[in-house]
Formats: structure tokens, C-alpha cells, sequence
């Protein structure tokens, strides 16, 4: 009879019974460090760019596989957001820095303030990021959603879409500012993210929703991400800017 190092239950197979552990845990060695390390990245490279691929690609089967339970195969919805929005945020705030990209100035008494809220949006993205995913949740789960799926299912889905917007932002962020050096700090791009946000937020919902067989499909798909957009916009665009004039 073998006993659970972790738990202490009686163990008749390979994992514990109790609480999943592996039951040929040894004394920690070189070995076991650097089989963890190997272990981590060939799992990064299964669950968590395997979840991206999917999601960007078949975010329909993708989510309907999540929500019915189907889910060992995907990264978890909130890790996989914030994992993506960090990434994006930390190599978009040194590419602008290491190539001094500046924000475009269009009125010499605006161009200050434009900039400080520039900074703020980009030190404190998530925070300004989580009304947008919140409001987008509530816009597809009244226009498209209900009642088929609950809102925090559909919370869960628009953190993977969120986290795939982000890792598309970073690839852009790479390409763009990276590569070609343009500027990534300026208006031109800031309209070609958010292109990048209605598009695939269309057909992401368009993947998905379609198997619903809704009425008014595509007039619903179409008002839903004119709204996610806008607001996405509005948010990102005038927020930051509102927050500094109400604080001081
Ligand atoms: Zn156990």
C-alpha cells in the first residue's frame, strides 16, 4: 500500500485519488528542476499557444469546447488574459522607449496633456482594459447570448477573445514598431488596432453565434461590435484624458 506524499490518502494507482498528485514524487535534484523547466515550456507551447491558435482561428469550437467542459486542452480564461495584456503592455512600453516613438501633437496647448494621458493609459492598461471587456461582455450576452448562454460564461469567452486581441496588439507591436520602425506611438495605428478590435470581434461572435441559429443574425453580429468598438474607442481614446482633468 502506497500513501499520497501530499495528502496522505491511499493511493492505489499513478495520481492520488484525493487531490491529482503524482505518486512517484522524489526528493527535489537537478534533475526534477530542469525536467520542470522542460515540462514548462513544452506545456506553453501545448495549452497556452495552442489556446491562442484556436481562439483566433475557430473561436467557435474553440468556446463551445470550453464552456461544455471540455477544458484541460486550453490555458485558463483569466491567466491567459492577463498573461497576453502583460506581455503586450511590458514589450509596447520598451519598444517606444528604446526608439523614442512619440504621440503625434496636433494642438502645441494639448500636446502635455495628451501626452500625460498617453502615459497613464499606457502604465495602467488592464485597469482602463477591464471596463471595455466588462461592457463587452454585457453588449454579447444581451444582443447575442441570451439566454442560451449565462454572463459569466460569456465573461469567460471575452477574456480569451481580450487576450487574443492583445497577443494580435504585441504581434503588431513587433511587426510595425519592431521591424519596419514606424511609429507605433501615432494616430495611424492606434486606427489600425482598431480595425484589428471589430474585425475580430466579429468573427469571433460570427464563429460562434452561427451555430445559434439566432434571428436578425448578422444585424445583431453588426450592432454588437459597433458597439464594442466604440466603446473600446471611447475608453481608450478620451478615459485617461477625463481622468486627469477630474483629478486635478
Ligand atoms: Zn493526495
Amino acid at each position: 500500500m502506497q500513501y499520497c506524499l501530499n495528502c496522505g490518502a491511499e493511493v492505489y494507482l499513478n495520481y492520488c485519488p484525493n487531490c491529482g498528485q503524482k505518486v512517484t514524487v522524489k526528493r527535489l535534484s537537478a534533475k526534477s528542476l530542469f525536467e520542470e523547466l522542460f515540462y514548462f515550456f513544452t506545456h506553453i507551447e501545448r495549452t497556452f499557444l495552442k489556446t491562442l491558435f484556436e481562439f483566433i482561428l475557430r473561436p467557435g469550437v474553440a468556446s463551445l469546447n470550453y464552456l461544455k467542459g471540455k477544458r484541460k486542452n486550453y490555458q485558463k480564461p483569466v491567466s491567459f488574459f492577463l498573461i497576453w495584456t502583460g506581455l503586450y503592455i511590458l514589450f509596447h512600453n520598451i519598444t517606444i522607449n528604446y526608439f523614442h516613438y512619440l504621440p503625434d501633437r496636433v494642438n502645441p496647448a494639448l500636446a502635455a496633456i495628451k501626452e500625460e494621458s498617453n502615459e497613464l493609459l499606457r502604465s495602467n492598461f488592464t485597469l482602463f482594459f477591464l471596463p471595455v471587456l466588462f461592457v463587452s461582455a454585457i453588449n454579447i450576452y444581451f444582443i447575442l447570448a441570451k439566454p442560451r448562454f449565462n454572463f459569466v460564461e460569456i465573461t469567460a469567452l471575452c477574456l480569451y477573445g481580450a487576450g487574443c486581441f492583445n497577443a494580435l496588439l504585441f504581434l503588431g507591436d513587433v511587426l510595425l514598431g519592431f521591424v519596419f520602425r514606424i511609429n507605433i506611438n501615432a494616430n495611424p495605428v492606434f486606427i489600425y488596432q482598431t480595425t484589428i478590435a471589430g474585425s475580430y470581434n466579429l468573427w469571433f461572435c460570427f464563429d460562434f453565434f452561427k451555430k445559434l441559429q439566432l434571428r436578425f443574425f448578422w444585424s445583431r453580429l453588426l450592432l454588437n461590435a459597433l458597439f464594442v468598438s466604440l466603446f473600446g474607442w471611447m475608453v481608450f481614446l478620451y478615459f485617461p484624458y477625463w481622468w486627469l482633468l477630474l483629478t486635478r
